[in-house]
């Protein structure tokens, strides 16, 4: 016997259940019997069964595990009440079968045993078989050495048992689990993965196993964000073979919770953001700045929400325009929609979400007049999905809001809507207070800005007076001039200030009666009514040129500003529109006159317009021909030797002087054009004379980023060299716009081109000798004006004589090219040429000139 535990123990140990056979057998041996057998007992409806599972028997004995009478064999009723007792009590039963009770023997004399020893197996301290020994030759007893041994042997198949039960158990969780478990290779192979998982990811899924085995035994956690988010968590651990690892992955589907979690963060945004429109509400009390507010709410919660609008139902009946985001609410307040059209998307009652198709069906029924708004300044062209919210108050459909997105029709979800919904409760909550405290009308008839009444107002009362008593009334229309260097110097701030204390003046000169309102920009608009004769809005108007004359201290500085100032007369039949674009059109002239100035309407005026609107056509007309246009070339020449070093081309027309046709065209946005119209002549006339040419470049053709892209273009097809060509740039190009941009990126583009850019005119702009030393140029022409201001002969001691000495120091300095421009007689030429000036142009050094004509 000694050993034959080991033997007996070893393959179960070794093995867990599959060791059983091996095991048995070994059991068997070791105690000198003919098999060794296992039975389970289950207790079901209170009555105990046993029923064989397993068995060993020796060669010679008769196996008994397909014997029908040891399978669910009824204890008790089967007489072995005795055995379930002892069994309970966990006492074996053993001995020789012929000393067993009379009931106890006929079943186990049918398999021939002769002796047997049974000792009960306890698997988490239950009842749960027995195992046992036959001896079929010899009827023995057996000694407590090898009762033990058997009992050990059953002590050891408990446990296993055991571990059995609770592994099958967590086999059966890791099949049924909901949550991903997966055990992975070293290089991050698949090898087994649960249902839950195979399921989720049927094309496999890769996971970062390095991160885990780098730390082998210590789990490391990440989310993985998919159409589902799930966080993995990875852990290395022991894997077949000697040194071996491989990583258990266990992964929890976190979309719902990171859904939740999103949805709280943004109902959070939600809150924060309405506490800080309250916030600013009772800071600055309740104006109409309250739905520009709440739209910059609305859009920083929802964040597919790339802009907005909020239109609200005013008096007379019709949809305002009151805030918006990422549109132009100057030009949109021009547009009242009317209840039922179907732009202002009233036809639903709750939040919806539209698409651009909805949108162009809307927009395609509304007057050519209001589309063309609603496209060019409310963008409904590139408007991809619509989030539209009604607001009511007391069942009445009072305002909207709209969220937009740019880019996606399925931009807007369901929680988008939802929060939407909120603003827009707030909104009417805001409504209803200025509703009652009579805020509302004012809003949509008022400048934000100034306070003052706005166009949409002004065209009512003007059309109300037109129809009271047309012949005393009169229309003031004023621009403000240098509003515009005013925001590029001191920003917009500056310049808003600047517009609120116009405003507040021009207001204070004028009668109570009478109207000033905002046009837009730096324009305003004055409606005098009651007039006895044109001479009295004459003198209302010098007023007004008088007080904007006045400096206007912002902050530190001080503005001086000018305006200038357009009248029109009352006139039966007249409507609103045709008032106003006559008030226009003389200040048009105003401005043309010199500014800071008034102009009447005068019929001749219109009879201008009327001249420049065929102009126009004409011009437009001969540049699709390509006819009625060419170059002539005014000489550059060396002031020292008298040669031409370079030709200037200068655009000539068959209908007006340059003076005319150019500001007709920059006006007209055609000088991009004409502009590309004289650069490739310029360059393909360029071989005639082989001399490096000069064009004239306008603002309108370098502000465009392309710009570059076409002279580079031009150059290639004609052949001209870079050196061959050299642009000529007015100051106003280098000024930043409003929006902030300038030439002077495309003007180094230009020059890394390998040409020429040189400044024209300087001195005629507002151009100082400081921001000369940062212009991106080669050289300056010297303006006429200078020239002509030295006086004929020349006064070395006049202010204009110093300056021209100090740009030409400077040019110098900066190593730029200087041009004398406007040399018209001896005089002129023997001082700058005395003063310095290496080249020089004008009418005594030579005119300009068609090529070829003999002259050149
Ligand atoms: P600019 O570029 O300063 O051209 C010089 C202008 O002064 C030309 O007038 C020329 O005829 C004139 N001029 C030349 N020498 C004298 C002189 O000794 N005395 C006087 N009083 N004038 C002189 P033009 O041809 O009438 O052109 C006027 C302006 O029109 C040009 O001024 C230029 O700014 C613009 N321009 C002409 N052609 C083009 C063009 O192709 N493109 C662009 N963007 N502008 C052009
Ligand atoms: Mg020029
Ligand atoms: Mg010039």
């Amino acid at each position: 016997m000694d050993g034959s535990l080991p033997q007996a123990l070893f393959p179960l140990l070794r093995q867990g259940l599959g060791g059983l056979p091996d095991s048995l057998e070994a059991v068997a041996r070791a105690l000198s019997a003919h098999r060794a057998y296992l039975f389970r007992l289950e207790a079901r409806g209170g009555t105990w069964y046993a029923s064989q599972l397993a068995e060993w028997a020796g060669e010679g004995t008769s196996p008994q595990i397909q014997n029908p009478d040891l399978q669910d064999l009824p204890m008790e009723e089967a007489g072995y009440g005795r055995w379930l007792e002892a069994f309970l009590q966990d006492q074996a039963i053993g001995g020789p079968v012929r000393t067993f009770p009379q009931a106890e023997r006929p079943l186990l004399e049918a398999q021939e045993i002769q002796s047997l020893l049974v000792v009960p197996i306890r698997v988490d301290g239950a009842l749960w078989g027995f195992l046992g020994v036959d001896d079929c030759q010899r009827a023995r007893g057996f000694t407590p050495e090898e009762e033990t041994l058997l009992r050990v042997m059953a002590e050891a198949l408990a446990r296993t048992l055991e571990l059995w039960e609770r592994t099958r158990w967590l086999g059966n969780l890791v099949e049924a689990s909901p949550f991903y478990l997966a055990r992975l290779g070293p290089e991050g192979t698949l090898r087994y993965a649960n249902p839950a998982l195979r399921q989720a990811f049927p094309q496999g899924l890769s996971l970062p196993v390095e991160k885990a085995l780098a730390r082998p035994g210590r789990p490391c956690t990440l989310t993985a964000q998919g159409a589902r988010a799930v966080e993995w968590t990875l852990v290395a651990i022991p894997g077949p073979g000697p040194k071996a690892l491989e990583v258990l992955a266990l992964g929890i589907d976190v979309s719902e919770r990171e859904e939740a979690r999103l949805q709280e963060a943004r109902w959070t945004a939600f809150r924060r953001n309405l506490l800080r429109v309250y916030e600013t509400l009772m800071a600055e009390g309740l104006s109409d700045s309250i739905f520009g507010l709440i739209l910059e709410a609305a859009l920083d919660t929802i964040p597919s929400a790339q802009a907005g609008s909020v239109t609200v139902l005013m008096e007379d009946g019709n949809y305002h325009f009151v805030a918006a985001k990422g549109y132009d609410l100057e030009a949109l307040r021009q547009v009242a929609l009317r209840p039922e059209e179907p732009l202002s998307l009233t036809g639903h009652a709750e939040a919806q979400i539209f698409t651009w198709r909805d949108l162009q069906r809307f927009n395609a029924r509304l007057d050519p007049e209001r589309r063309q708004v609603m496209e060019e300044a409310g963008r409904v062209g590139e408007i991809q999905a619509i989030l539209s919210v009604p607001v009511y108050l007391a069942g009445e459909r009072k305002a909207f809001l709209y969220l937009d997105n740019l880019e996606r029709e399925d931009a807007f979800g369901p929680l988008d809507l939802e929060l939407a919904q909120a603003f827009a409760s707030q909104l009417g909550l805001l409504l209803r207070r200025l509703e009652l405290e009579g805020q509302l009308e004012h809003l949509a008839f008022h400048d934000p800005l100034t306070g003052l009444p706005n166009r949409l107002f002004f065209l009512e009362k003007l059309a109300q007076a037109l129809k009271e008593d047309p012949r005393g009334l009169a229309v003031l229309y004023l621009d403000l001039d240098g509003l515009k260097l005013v925001n590029d110097l001191d920003g917009h701030a500056a310049g808003d200030e600047v517009l609120r204390a116009v405003a507040g003046r021009l207001r204070a000169v004028l009668r109570p009666r009478d109207l000033v309102a905002r046009q837009g920009g730096d324009e305003f608009l004055v409606l005098l009514t009651g007039l006895k004769a044109p001479e009295e809005a004459v003198g209302v108007a010098e007023r007004l040129l008088e007080v904007v004359r006045l400096p206007i201290p912002v902050g530190e500085r001080v503005y001086h500003l000018t305006t200038s100032l357009g009248i029109a007369l009352g006139e039966a039949g007249l409507s609103p529109g045709e008032v106003l674009q006559r008030a226009d059109l003389a200040l048009y002239r105003a401005k043309g006159e010199g500014k800071d100035r008034l102009s009447f309407f005068e019929a001749h005026l219109q009879e201008a317009l009327r001249r420049e609107m065929g102009l126009l056509e004409a011009l437009r007309e001969d540049l699709e021909r390509g006819q009625g246009l060419w170059l002539v070339y005014q000489p550059i020449v060396d002031l020292q030797t008298g040669q031409r070093v370079a030709l200037e081309a200068l655009l000539r027309w068959r209908l007006a002087p340059p003076s005319e046709f150019i500001p007709l065209a920059e006006r007209h946005r055609l000088m991009p054009q004409l502009g590309a119209f004289a650069l490739r002549q310029a360059c393909r006339e360029r071989e005639g004379h082989g001399l490096p040419v000069h064009v004239n470049v306008s603002p309108q053709e370098l502000l465009d980023p392309t710009y570059p892209q076409r002279v580079a273009e031009v150059l290639e097809a004609t052949g001209c060299p870079p050196e061959g060509l050299v642009l000529e740039v007015t100051e106003s190009t280098l000024i930043p716009d409003e929006r902030g941009r300038d030439a002077s990126q495309s003007l180094q583009i230009l020059r890394g081109l390998g040409l020429r850019v040189y400044l024209d005119d300087f001195g005629s702009g507002h151009s100082s000798l400081e921001r000369l030393a940062h212009l991106p140029v080669d050289g300056v022409k010297l303006g006429q004006a200078f020239t002509q201001a030295l006086g004929t002969p020349p006064d070395p001691s006049s202010p204009a004589a110093r300056l021209v000495g100090a740009v030409l120091a400077l040019a110098q300095a900066l190593g730029l090219t200087p041009i004398a421009e406007g040399i018209e007689d001896a005089q002129a030429l023997a001082y700058l040429k005395a003063l310095g000036f290496p080249l020089g142009q004008g009418y005594f050094l030579g005119r300009p000139a068609p090529l070829y004509n003999g002259d050149q």
